[in-house]
């Protein structure tokens, strides 16, 4: 995110996001390359969170990482600030508060 933007998040609000580095951790069980496709593509109805972020101005995709692990372990292994409470982890029962971070 090259400058700040203020998104709105769908039903969980709109929020002012400071520029700078964010990971998101996601997870597809089945089809993972059209999920990381459809994550990178502009044109797409809004479905989960990090959908609204990434329609944004000025935000994009700088690097795509996948894991073996499920995508809370490796969440919680990202050391970074949670800009959103709740941002992508409706389903979360891990507790991890976020699963997007803010790295600098
Ligand atoms: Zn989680």
């Amino acid at each position: 995110m090259a400058a700040p933007v203020r998104v709105c998040v769908g039903r969980l609000g709109t929020f002012d996001f400071p520029a700078g580095l964010y990971a998101y951790t996601g997870s597809a069980l089945r089809n993972l390359e059209a999920r990381v496709s459809r994550h990178l593509a502009r044109a797409k109805k809004l479905h989960w969170h990090i959908d609204y972020l990434l329609a944004a101005p000025g935000v994009r995709v700088c690097e795509v990482r996948r894991h073996g692990a499920a995508e809370c372990v490796v969440n919680q292994q990202v050391a970074g600030e949670i800009p959103v409470k709740g941002f992508g982890a409706s389903d979360c029962r891990a507790g991890c508060g976020s699963h997007l971070k803010r790295l600098r």
